[in-house]
């Protein structure tokens, strides 16, 4: 079983994360946690490199094609050997992050990205993406409030985070039996039982 976290900064995916990975492992299920941008030397070596750069000196196309190599990466040394083995991978953020930072927010294009990272992972995709969408400015105050020291899209503009969320938004009504979308400004509690809730669905 495959669950990915999705959702714009401040949505509290590694919150949920962490309730999720929790409640699995209560019942018995030997758990991968990892993240994007990240999850293997390589990846959080390419994560650093993006986060501390940021896009005034990495041009659009080649970040984009950092997070593929990083996610790339991921998927052949750790998300792919994990279920072989069995195992349940809960992953904050994924394929979709790319498609609505780099393909939405940077303006490459969604469509373009997607095919990018479909082709760096094989086609791999989750077997649930749960989307905590959030409303660029709660997320904002959210964020401040657990100010991330490597957040670098603090400064950018609402209408960067707007396109984001569209892009997230459109990603689930494509595959609606793929996705659970949710309200992050829920209460943590009732947002992992939906979670839990959504999980019989795909895992059957
Ligand atoms: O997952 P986390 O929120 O820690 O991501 C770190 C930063 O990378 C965030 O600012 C996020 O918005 C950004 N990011 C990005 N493009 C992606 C994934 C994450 O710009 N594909």
């Amino acid at each position: 079983l495959f669950v990915a976290l999705e959702g714009g900064d401040g949505a509290g995916k590694s919150t949920q994360a962490t309730l999720l990975c929790r409640a699995l492992e209560a019942d018995g299920h030997t758990v991968v946690r990892t993240r994007e941008p990240g999850g293997t030397p390589i990846g959080e070596a390419l994560r650093s490199l993006v986060l501390e750069h940021g896009h005034g000196e990495i041009d659009a196309r080649t970040e984009a094609l950092m997070f593929a190599a990083s996610r790339a990466a991921h998927v052949h040394q750790v998300i792919l050997p994990a279920l072989r083995r069995g195992d349940v991978v809960v992953c904050d953020r994924y394929i979709d992050s790319s498609v609505a930072y780099q393909g939405a927010g940077r303006g490459l294009g969604t469509a373009p990205v997607l095919d990018v990272n479909l082709w760096a992972t094989e086609g791999l995709r989750p077997d649930l993406t749960v989307l905590l969408d959030v409303d660029p400015a709660e997320g904002r105050s959210r964020r401040t409030a657990g100010a991330a020291p490597e957040d670098r899209l603090e400064s950018e503009p609402d209408g960067f985070h707007a396109s984001i969320r569209a892009a997230f938004l459109d990603l689930a009504r494509l595959a609606p039996e793929r996705y659970l979308v949710l309200n992050a400004s829920g209460a943590p509690e009732e947002l992992h039982a939906a979670i839990l809730g959504a999980l019989p669905r795909v895992s059957a």
